[in-house]
């Protein structure tokens, strides 16, 4: 078994929408960033490449290629999955926390882990999210980003 752990945090800003975990959450603000912005997504991504040794999702998908402009980061993580299965690796199970002062995510996590265990081709029992505030703290508290962690376990090739 490997371990791996992500971790990622975006800007809240006006006039994009929210993504998270590949589900659209309504909120009067959305995630800047390169691609969709979604943080719990590119956590997870993470995690699973650091298990895997695979190094880091901006090696994969860099930034300054213009075509992960806006990119659905659902699709990058089905990329991701794909180059786990090619290299044998199995998803033992994959844990993340969401930290976002508003809105309530409670509500949306059930859709977030169908959605990654569709992406990812496995059960999603296997995929576990928690939502927390960050009680008003920082950057988080005051509802300028939402930042998440993610925890991946893999199970090695045989
Ligand atoms: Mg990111």
């Amino acid at each position: 078994m490997r371990a791996g752990i992500g971790y990622d945090a975006h800007r809240l800003v006006e006039g994009r929408p929210l993504i998270l975990g590949g589900v659209r959450v309504p909120f009067h603000k959305g995630l800047l960033g390169h691609s969709d912005g979604d943080a719990l997504v590119h956590a997870i991504i993470d995690a699973l490449l650091g298990a895997a040794h695979m190094g880091d999702m901006g090696s994969h998908f860099p930034s300054s290629n213009p075509s992960y402009k806006d990119a659905d980061s659902g699709v990058l993580l089905e990329r991701v999955a794909e180059l786990l299965r090619g290299g044998g690796w199995m998803v033992v199970n994959v844990d993340a926390t969401m930290v976002a002062e508003r809105p309530v995510l409670a509500p949306y996590i059930d859709a977030m882990r169908q959605e990654l265990a569709r992406r990812l081709g496995v059960d999603r029992d296997l995929i576990t999210i928690k939502a927390k505030t960050n009680d008003g703290l920082g950057f988080l508290g005051a509802g300028e980003g939402m930042a998440a962690w993610a925890v991946a376990l893999l199970q090695e090739p045989a």
